[in-house]
């Protein structure tokens, strides 16, 4: 039987069971689940504040479009980001009408320290780090950083729900962590996000900014009653990027059973590790120091990435592939690799398949034909 790289592993009764509240309730929106989602965010995560979205590309947005507004940065200036992502973290610095400056990777395939340092200019604002694969790489090193230099961090949490270092959770001191709830992710709804502000003026302004600016506070304390119930203020042109209730039901599910999926991950990851120890000719991604991670991802490098992955496809084994270097693409095209390991590991990483319905039998079956291939 063919093995997909993802396929999404829903609870069908809990979620079903979930949405029914919704429905009968007759509350889909805003409120209800979402707010009970972001208080169990809170709770799992240790993070002070969290705001249910409709995705994480948006949260990245908000991020931003808030440091932005509130701190007087000025179009144009500079978000030192890395090129091996998916396309959203970079869309999202072009959106807030910012700069995405591109530094390169480490052997972890996450920010460098040492490129991101020779990059840092008087126009520089922020760093976007991405924990690819749910890996911290040297996150620490990239926080010590922007503290030296005065500089936001934004972690691109996508791939790292769940994800630990050192024992806490991931980005418990970044400026804003925004996570995906997407359906392949590991927290699976149909489309979804949290973005975690570390100061509690940001989540506010995040609240207010993901409901078109609408604010329904000062009516409902002053003059919201009776009659005028129907009146809010509208304080800024917001974007509708809240989350609502349905895929907040969903979350919860998805949250009882995150630490126990991440760590049958992490069980393949040790299976891929083992198995893929004779050979030669692949190297296998490790794991940031001190970094539990989520693994999303199960990344290898080989040189003949396309002949590797045909060859797979006809044993229908269909791996993928994080990222194509995004300085490849029109939006951010330039003139040769600007950052080389990024450019040289986007022509060889291949992730290999990593669900809830892999088995060990699965793990090396595939492994032997990536031994077999690659000798
Ligand atoms: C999936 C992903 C996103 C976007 O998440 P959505 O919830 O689909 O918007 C952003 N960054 C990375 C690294 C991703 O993998």
């Amino acid at each position: 039987m063919a093995i997909q790289l993802f396929t999404p592993n829903f609870r069908v009764e809990e979620c079903l069971e979930q949405i029914r509240e919704c429905l009968e309730k007759g509350w889909t929106g805003l409120g209800f689940k979402t707010n009970e989602i972001e208080e169990q965010w809170k709770i799992y995560t240790g993070l002070a504040n969290a705001h249910f979205l409709s995705s994480a590309t948006v949260g990245l947005h908000l991020a931003l479009d808030i440091f932005k507004k509130e701190l007087q940065w000025q179009d144009e200036d500079e978000v030192i980001s890395t090129p091996l992502t998916f396309v959203s973290t970079n869309h999202a610095i072009k959106y807030a009408g910012l700069k995405p400056v591109f530094a390169d990777v480490d052997e972890f395939l996450c920010l460098c320290p040492k490129s991101v340092e020779k990059l840092i200019t008087a126009k520089t604002k922020a760093v976007m780090f991405v924990g690819i694969g749910g890996n911290t790489g040297q996150y620490d090193a990239i926080k010590k950083l922007c503290d030296e230099h005065g500089l936001k961090l934004i972690l691109d949490a996508a791939h790292m729900a769940g994800t630990r270092l050192r024992g806490q959770h991931a980005g418990h001191d970044a400026d804003a962590v925004v996570y995906s709830f997407q359906a392949v992710k590991n927290l699976p709804t149909a489309d979804s996000g949290m973005i975690c502000f570390k100061e509690p003026e940001y989540d506010a302004i995040a609240r207010k900014l993901s409901w078109l600016g609408i604010n329904k506070d000062t009516y409902a304390r002053t003059a919201g009653k009776g009659a005028y119930k129907w009146r809010y203020d509208v304080e800024e042109v917001g974007f509708k990027y809240h989350g609502n209730s349905i895929m907040a039901g969903m979350a919860l599910v998805g949250l009882k059973y995150l630490d126990r999926d991440n760590a049958y991950r992490r069980q393949l990851a040790k299976w891929y590790v083992a198995a893929l120890g004779d050979a030669k000719n692949v190297s296998i991604i490790p794991d940031g120091i001190d970094c539990e991670s989520s693994h999303h991802l199960l990344q290898i490098r080989v040189a003949d990435r396309d002949g590797l992955l045909q060859k797979l496809n006809e044993n229908e084994i269909y791996p993928g592939v994080h990222y194509a270097d995004n300085t490849e693409y029109k939006p951010y095209l330039q003139d040769g690799a600007l950052c080389p390991n990024a450019r040289k590991a986007s022509n060889e990483i291949i992730s290999l398949p990593m669900h809830m319905g892999v088995t060990q039998t699965d793990v090396n079956h595939i492994a032997s034909l990536i031994c077999a291939i690659t000798q």
